[in-house]
């Protein structure tokens, strides 16, 4: 059984401050929730203190990107190392708005997705293709591409550890989530990749997300599908009340 994972992706947004605040409302509430694993994604310079907001709570820490050299004349960039010393436990790879916005291809994915989990980290890679690749009928082409490219020498061991968010890009901040057929139909193509390359029994292990638009009205829809394990949220995550509404609802489907 598949534990479902629900991780606040907080990108650009929130002061220390802030996301002290933020964290403090979510552990308060979610303290008790044992079926779902909670993790909080915000931006660097505010993991530190979220890691002291959730220690020895049921909540875990995730980065939001991370180069893949241990360290180097690389400005502006932060190694797995440090985000390992900081405190956290995952890491968010090859998002969307890294593609459209910072150049990154299935390659540096790959790079980031191997030099993490050689370190210890758990990554949340994602996938998914924009709204005219799905339009043309290249949608599986594009997501089989990005599984494939970011798994490269990836071996069956280190899967387990691996998560895979789809996160079809016309569904991100849109407003407009995938529906849970349409979900699932992707999801399942998915497994079905994972099961090529590392067997039946393996692929049944890996968790895949699901993201795009993801509020507590769909929440219970979506992660219902047998092959979708939780959720990566973006703006319903700025709030602890949606937020908390997120995982109190998919502990409900659980169980
Ligand atoms: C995201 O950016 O990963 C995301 C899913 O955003 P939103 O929930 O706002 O669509």
């Amino acid at each position: 059984m598949r534990k479902p994972i629900i991780a606040g992706n907080w990108k650009m947004h929130k002061t220390v401050e802030e996301a002290i605040v933020l964290a403090n409302a979510i552990k308060r509430d979610v303290f008790d929730i044992e079926d779902v694993e909670i993790v909080l994604c915000p931006p660097f310079t505010s993991l530190g203190d979220v890691k002291d907001v959730i220690l020895e709570t049921n909540i875990s820490l995730g980065a939001q990107n991370m180069h893949w050299e241990a360290e180097g004349a690389k400005t502006g960039e932060i190694s797995s190392k440090m985000l390992k010393q900081i405190g956290c436990k995952y890491v968010i790879i090859g998002h969307s708005e890294r593609r459209a916005y910072f150049g990154e291809t299935n390659q540096t994915v790959n790079n980031k997705v191997g030099a993490a989990l050689k370190e210890g980290l758990f990554p949340i890679m994602c996938v998914g293709e924009k709204l005219e690749e799905r339009e043309s009928g290249k949608a599986f082409d594009i997501i089989s591409g990005h599984i494939e490219g970011g798994l490269v020498n990836i071996g069956p061991e280190e899967i387990l550890n691996l998560v895979i968010a789809y996160e079809p890009v016309w569904a991100i901040g849109t407003g407009k989530n995938a529906t849970p057929d349409q979900a699932q139909e992707v999801h399942k193509f998915i497994r079905g990749l994972l099961a090529k390359k590392y067997g039946k029994d393996t692929s049944e292990k890996i968790r895949i997300q699901y993201g795009g638009s993801v509020k507590p009205s769909n929440i219970e829809s979506l992660i219902g599908e047998k092959d979708i394990d939780g959720a990566l949220v973006g703006g319903a995550s700025l709030k602890s009340e949606s937020f908390v509404e997120l995982v109190k609802k998919s502990s409900q489907v659980v169980k």
